[in-house]
């Protein structure tokens, strides 16, 4: 296998170690969210002048690194998340996973780490995840979480982009991301705090985002909410996304999400989401969306559906919305018709159940 890394290209083999002794599989009927992780990982090292080099399957390990690694003071760092289902049949299958690493290499740009050759890294996923599949579980709403990330590792502090970086990835049997699973949660709209600016890094999928929206999340679950809903970074007028998903609405017949705006994440789910609404010839509009139009058309009686879409939840219906003291309750709190089509499609798509008109497994 050729990959690019630093222009020189290279034939790379991955490198199996595996484990002596194996890890009891928990038991699929009561799993959590990323706990348990299964027996091996993928590393793969790079280093300026070489490029990425050592692709190789171990035993899930432990790291060391040098406490002066920018990781740990700078953040340089990226991710993601996909998932791994088994079917009926006991096939494997991944849901549009290139669509991940291209996402990979999109935030690897924004936070200066060098591009990944994503066919490559999508052959590496596929090798370890044969290796774990006995560890995708079968229950229902169950599946593989599958975490590629990358590191910055060169011990250095200067504020500068790393030299060295470790590109791995980990896999963690889970079960459905919300105890609530596809019942509608409650979501508060998040007026002080902000996750991402126009310019910053909120369309790339870095750690800071995330340590960035922990306060707001601490602050409103103590009142019950599931998640916020983050407005824009500027006005706090325009809706973004809700928690670590993105947002979509139904307002009289028509379905609108927020348009990327470079702020908001581009998440598989999203464009999945929409190209099904296509399909089904419903009308679905990508566009600019003030909370004030949101609490209007409540008013007016025309706000049918609101639901968050992510990797995790896959759709997440939202019931209540409250918003400067006041609650907004969302079709009765029950589960909408179009959150429901959805959900059992994609779902459908991905265990195998239903037609995949879009090729989309793999
Ligand atoms: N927004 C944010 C901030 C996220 O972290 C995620 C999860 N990756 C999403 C949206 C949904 O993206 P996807 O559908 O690709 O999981």
């Amino acid at each position: 296998i050729m990959t690019e890394g630093d222009r020189t290209m290279k034939v790379q083999t991955i490198k199996v170690e595996l484990a002596e002794t194996l890890k009891a599989k928990p038991n699929g009927a009561h799993l959590d969210f990323g706990t348990i992780f299964t027996d091996h990982m993928f590393l793969m090292d790079y280093k300026e002048g070489e490029g990425w080099y050592d692709p190789r399957i171990v035993p899930y390990q432990s790291l060391t690194l040098d406490p002066a690694a920018i990781i740990f003071h700078y953040g340089q760092t990226v991710f993601e998340g996909l998932k791994a289902y088994i079917t009926e049949g006991g096939e494997v299958q991944l849901f549009r996973p290139e669509k991940n690493f291209e996402r990979l290499n999109h935030s690897n740009d924004r936070l200066c780490i060098p591009h990944i050759d994503e066919q490559f890294a999508l052959e590496a996923l596929k090798q370890l995840v044969e290796i774990e599949k006995d560890w995708i579980p079968t229950e229902e709403g169950t599946s593989l979480y599958i975490r590629p990330f990358i590191i910055a590792t060169e011990p250095y502090l200067g504020v500068a982009p790393s030299k060295q970086y470790k590109l791995m990835i980990i896999l963690s049997p889970v079960g459905a991301y919300y105890k609530e699973g596809i019942n509608p949660v409650k979501i508060a709209v998040e007026n002080q705090y902000v996750r991402a600016v126009l310019g910053g890094t909120g369309e790339a999928k870095t750690a800071g985002n995330y340590a960035a929206s922990l306060m707001a999340q601490e602050v409103v679950s103590k009142d019950g909410f599931a998640q916020v809903l983050w407005l824009d970074g500027v006005e706090k007028k325009y809706i973004e996304e809700v928690g670590s998903m993105n947002v979509f609405f139904k307002i009289n017949g028509e379905i609108i999400t927020p348009a990327l705006n470079g702020s908001i994440l581009q998440g598989v789910t999203r464009d999945s989401v929409i190209q099904l609404l296509k399909h089904w010839g419903l009308p679905v509009v990508e566009r600019r969306i003030a909370m004030a139009e949101i609490a209007e058309a409540y008013e007016s009686g025309t706000l049918e559906e609101a639901f968050g879409t992510g990797t995790a939840a896959v759709i997440s219906p939202i019931g209540q919305l409250t918003w400067e003291e006041k609650d907004l309750i969302i079709n009765d709190g029950k589960t909408g018709e179009i959150s429901k089509k959805l959900y059992d499609t994609l779902t459908g798509i991905q265990y195998g159940k239903v037609e995949d008109p879009f090729g989309w497994t793999v």
